[in-house]
């Protein structure tokens, strides 16, 4: 009997396959930060609607539009120009208003970059250089003490990895 493993492939195995490849692709220039800005639950989901075409390539707000540009020229097509929506949305990084902090290190552990500097019951502080602006840390902070606010020009570092 013939092995199956020296056959050609199929044609559904090869569509698979690029699907396969072209998700992975588009999953490596996102941040992975998995904070589920997209509207999708982590960026692997996300990485998989893009690259089966099911999804616009500007709803990722951590990559901005360093991600936005990476993806179009990866996918070859043009961003889609809609301002003030997902990847075009003002860049954001988070700050702690430190009188508040209570040093509970809930928002150190949230973040995916380690973006978050402090000890228990020391103040926390938030190195804007590396902040993609994700926002998990807002949510488990028992003060409300962490804040966004602009971002600096540069992108931060968990964007420009490749
Ligand atoms: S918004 Fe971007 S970083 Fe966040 S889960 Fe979606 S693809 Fe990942
Ligand atoms: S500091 Fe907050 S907003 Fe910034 S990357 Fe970490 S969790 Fe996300
Ligand atoms: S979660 Fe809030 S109170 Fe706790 S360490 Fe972070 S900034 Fe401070």
């Amino acid at each position: 009997m013939e092995n199956r493993r020296s056959l050609p492939p199929t044609v559904t195995e090869e569509v698979t396959d690029d699907l396969a490849r072209r998700t992975a692709a588009v999953d490596a220039l996102l941040p992975q930060t998995q904070c589920g800005r997209c509207g999708y639950s982590a960026c692997r989901p996300y990485a998989e609607a893009v690259a089966a075409g099911r999804e616009d390539i500007d709803l990722c707000p951590p990559g901005g539009l360093y991600t936005l540009a990476a993806l179009a020229e990866l996918l070859g097509c043009e961003p889609p120009p809609a301002p003030g929506r997902g990847s075009l949305q003002v860049a954001r990084v988070a700050r702690v208003r430190e009188a508040d902090c209570i040093g509970c290190v809930r928002c150190l552990r949230a973040c995916p970059v380690d973006a978050i500097v402090g000890a228990p019951g020391r103040m926390h502080t938030v190195l804007a250089q590396d902040c993609t602006g994700c926002e998990l840390c807002l949510p488990v902070c028992p003060t409300a003490c962490i804040v966004l606010e602009a971002a600096p020009t540069e992108p931060p570092a968990a964007v420009v990895r490749r």
